[in-house]
């Protein structure tokens, strides 16, 4: 059973409390109460972002920057207003360098071929590490195909880190571009990013940050971070699916070709000349995700609420706690032990496949992940064909790491 936990942050971060937001977590699943720990695939949503939703198609669900009638004017509203909460969430300099995309993986493509087919040409370079995501790989290898350029990758140690000696030496000056994820799915490694940006922009080379792992556990100031590119997916993050954030630069995004053409992102059509819109709407063609835009913002009101230097310490807290209790566990092989982690747990167990694991954990009402994580270069690096993926996020709990240790224990008991 969930008890309420007594932990050093409780005083500013009460687990019980914030665990009643979340309404999908109150329930039984195979007879047992829910441990969800696949937080690092999609996480649960607040009830106030699926009222936003309701809402949203209940009062005030029309047509984006088009219409003069009053629904028209509040869903505009409501969309232009999650841009400005997003722009202060990650303290962008302007809301003009807010793009909406579908996701992560829809930005990182809207880099690579507008920016990408723009400034990439035959014979150049461009850096991504060995921990990349499958979303920050295969859009620089598809766009390097098309350029005959050369993608660089970075290589990482045995704990799971980027190797920092050897990433230097990757750049010279045919480098165009350097693509890396602030956070791993599939390790938890967080990346030193600043420093990596810094050493990037000595070579005057521009740098893309992967953020989906990140901002559902790290304040990110793309100001201080001097990232010319940030991409994250809201639904990893407690909001909802099918709506990503593409941060740039403006001097970057205000000389990118568009990524689509259609409606909304024009000033003027002739069969003769098109002339596109400003930003953000350049890269906006066609009609958004209005409604989880929408909800989007309520997303990032609820998130405001909360103390992340609490929930950072707790969170900690928590990944030290289940390491140290995993650990314990005979056969048991944590995959990617980087000395600063967010609460992802990748893990082995000796003659039993990741997908056993799975499956059996599913019948003690454990939601956990299992494969190769959309990251099969680090499956290569690590020489297993397979993890399985505990991943926490804020309203898990000690005893949530305890059943699953339990659960794990018991997976042996039936394989030995
Ligand atoms: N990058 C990383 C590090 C991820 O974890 C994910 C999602 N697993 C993505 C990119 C792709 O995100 P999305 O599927 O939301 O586009």
């Amino acid at each position: 059973m969930i008890e309420a936990q007594t932990h050093t942050t409780e005083l500013t971060f009460d687990v019980e409390k914030t665990r009643k937001d979340f309404p999908i977590l109150n329930q039984q699943v195979r007879g047992k109460p829910l441990v969800y720990l696949d937080n690092a695939a999609t996480s649960q949503k607040p009830q106030v972002v699926i009222d936003s939703l309701v809402r949203y198609y209940t009062e005030f669900n029309s047509n984006v920057h088009r219409g003069v009638h009053l629904l028209s004017e509040q869903a505009t509203e409501a969309y232009e207003n999650s841009r400005l909460k997003t722009q202060r969430f990650i303290n962008a300099k302007r809301s003009e360098e807010i793009i909406f995309t579908r996701g992560t993986t829809d930005g990182i493509n809207l880099i690579a071929q507008s920016f990408g087919r723009a400034n990439v040409h035959e014979g150049d370079e461009i850096i991504i590490s060995g921990m990349e995501h499958h979303s920050n790989i295969v859009p620089w290898q598809m766009l390097c195909a098309e350029k005959k350029a050369t993608l660089r990758v970075i290589p990482i140690d045995d704990k799971g880190e980027i190797i920092l000696d050897d990433f230097e030496k990757l750049f010279n000056n045919k480098t165009r571009l350097l693509a890396l994820t602030h956070v791993s799915n599939a390790l938890g490694t967080i990346n030193p990013i600043k420093q990596v940006i810094e050493t990037a922009h000595k070579y005057n080379v521009p740098v893309s940050i992967d953020g989906a792992q990140a901002v559902p556990h790290l304040r990110v100031d793309v100001q201080e971070l001097d990232c010319d590119f940030y991409v994250f997916s809201s639904h990893k993050m407690f909001g909802p699916t099918g709506i990503g954030i593409l941060y740039g630069k403006k001097s970057l995004l205000e000389v990118m070709p568009p990524y689509q053409g259609g409606g909304d992102m024009i000033k003027s059509v002739t069969f003769e000349k098109t002339i596109y819109n400003e930003l953000p709407y350049k890269f906006e063609a066609g009609t958004p995700n209005i409604a989880d835009t929408v909800a989007f913002g309520a997303t990032i009101d609820y998130l405001n609420t909360l103390d992340y230097e609490a929930i950072h310490n707790y969170e900690q807290e928590l990944l030290e706690y289940a390491t140290g209790r995993l650990s314990t566990i005979d056969g048991l092989t944590i995959i990617g032990t980087a000395r600063e982690k967010t609460g992802v747990i990748s893990f082995t167990l000796d003659g039993i496949h990741p997908h056993d694991i799975g499956t059996i954990l599913d019948t003690e009402g454990i939601a956990i992940r299992t494969g190769h994580h959309c990251a099969q270069p680090v499956m290569q690096r690590f020489n297993v064909p397979a993890t399985a993926r505990a991943s926490f996020a804020f309203y898990n709990t000690k005893d949530e790491a305890d059943v699953l240790v339990n659960a794990i224990n018991k997976v042996k008991e039936m394989f030995s």
